[in-house]
């Protein structure tokens, strides 16, 4: 049986770093953000951001973790160019909480998976591995403004048996974490030390996979990597192995023989932190977990469990999107359809976010009036959602400039003449009895009038004009 564990690293966010007032966002321009505590300058003294501390502890609540009373910083020492201090800021001996864990549903069955721990960190620098990767670049660049961003660092047991496990945990866990407002896929970056083991073998891990393709490669390619090695009879090492994304492949970065010893010590320039206050604090401004605001979408709106529970797995945003629409839009569960139905489909093919793709409620409920007032078919909606989502143009200019209004009863005879002209054997099959063929008739009338003729009228003009054949 294959072993999982994962070590991974969300961004929180903050307004400013975890030991001083820079500013936690990205910039275009490198070491502008920094100051000499986040710089590691000799003599100055970090300060706690009590908001990384707020919003760690809703993570701990999210992750039903058992809290400690009282937490310390450490000093994590060793030698990297990223690192100005020679140590990072984290903790060690008694972190946020331990003994959590997180229920993910594989394939209709709960799993649940243990968290050992999380604690809080301050990022290093970033390198810029410049005429190369991490292995054969030709010089590096050292970015000060990610140093001192404040980490969450959640730890889980070993407890996930393949990579389809690892994503479905994944995504949930970044969804949940932007339900409860302390990450945001837009802004906040997260990576994931992958911990591979399989029986009669010492475990590998893959450090800083940051996406989920990453993940699923990694960690099959472990696998596969690990089983040759003991079919053939030699020894799965302990060893710490870097994800190349270009070959989808792991490669050697360190043995055990080379481990460090990172020999922790207290961080005398900060206190003990009581936990007690801080732990009220976020109780009483935890916001609604996702299962709460499937019940609520449920009782409010009458959606359907299923609806509402896409609605939720995905982007927070949807939730928001969906109440800001149904303010303007009395219909729910259509409008709930349609979020979940077309607009999904559309957002996953382009694989776009919602943020992305420039959707806005004003427009998508003119789109579903439109087709409520019958000025469009849902036929042609589900055509020009497509667009919308691509373009970012709403439905209702993309049908003015394209000329798309319904058609009238003649124009659609003259459609039908035609189709019935260049469609001989199918107005046979038809009048011998096989009357589903006129599905496929109405099809071409859809076809040449690119869903501009109403279907139902299409039908019924259909159906007298072969009778009358
Ligand atoms: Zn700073
Ligand atoms: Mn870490």
């Amino acid at each position: 049986m294959v072993k999982i564990g994962l070590e991974i690293h969300v961004q929180l966010n903050t307004r400013t770093k975890l030991f001083c007032s820079c500013k936690n966002e990205a910039s275009k321009k490198p070491n502008v953000n920094t100051c000499p505590i986040c710089l590691g300058m000799p003599g100055s003294k970090p300060l706690i951001n009590e908001e990384a501390i707020k919003k760690a502890i809703k993570i701990g609540l999210m992750l039903n973790l058992n809290f400690s009373k009282k937490m310390f910083f450490s000093r994590k020492s060793y030698f990297y160019p990223d690192l100005s201090k020679n140590y990072q800021i984290t903790q060690y001996e008694l972190p946020v909480g331990t003994q959590g864990y997180f229920l993910i549903n594989v394939k209709g069955r709960i799993k649940k998976i243990r968290i050992r721990r999380i604690h809080i960190e301050e990022d290093p620098a970033q390198i810029i591995h410049v005429g190369g990767s991490i292995t054969n670049a030709e010089y590096v660049l050292l970015d000060y403004n990610r140093s001192g961003v404040p980490l969450c660092e959640i730890v889980t047991e070993p407890d996930f048996e393949s990579s389809e496990e690892v994503i479905i945990f994944m995504k949930k866990l970044l969804s949940y974490l932007q339900h409860i407002k302390v990450f945001d896929i837009r802004k906040c970056k997260w990576r994931c030390d992958v911990n591979v083991s399989i029986p009669k073998g010492n475990r590998s891990e893959i450090k800083n996979v940051g996406s989920f393709k990453g993940i699923k490669s990694a960690i099959n390619y472990e696998i596969i990597r690990q089983e040759s090695l003991i079919n053939k009879g030699f020894e799965v090492k302990r060893e710490t192995r870097h994800f190349n994304a270009s070959t989808n492949t792991t490669e050697l970065l360190r043995t055990k023989e080379e481990e460090i010893d990172y020999g922790y010590i207290f961080e005398p320039d900060l206190t003990s932190f009581e936990l007690s206050s801080y732990i009220k604090d976020s109780e009483d401004n935890m916001p609604e977990l996702p299962e709460e605001i499937i019940k609520r979408l449920i009782k409010e709106y009458k959606l359907s469990k299923n609806n509402a529970e896409i609605l939720v797995q995905k982007d927070p945003l949807f939730v928001e999107f969906f109440e800001k629409c149904s303010k303007m839009y009395e219909n729910k569960k259509k409008l709930s359809n349609w979020i979940v139905g077309d607009l999904f489909k559309c957002l996953n093919f382009q694989e776009k976010s919602l943020f992305e793709s420039k959707i806005k409620p004003n427009d998508f409920v003119d789109f579903l009036n439109l087709m409520d007032s019958k000025k469009i078919t849902e036929r042609l909606g589900k055509e020009l959602i497509k667009e919308y989502v691509e373009k970012g143009i709403p439905p209702r200019q993309l049908m003015n400039r394209k000329n798309l209004n319904l058609l009238s009863k003649k124009e659609i005879l003259n459609v039908i003449e035609k189709v019935i002209k260049e469609n001989p054997k199918s107005v046979k099959d038809y009048q011998e009895g096989k009357k589903i063929v006129i599905d496929f008739l109405i099809g071409e009338v859809m076809k040449k009038t690119r869903a501009t003729a109403d279907p139902k009228i299409t039908r019924e003009l259909l159906e007298k004009k072969l009778k009358n054949k």
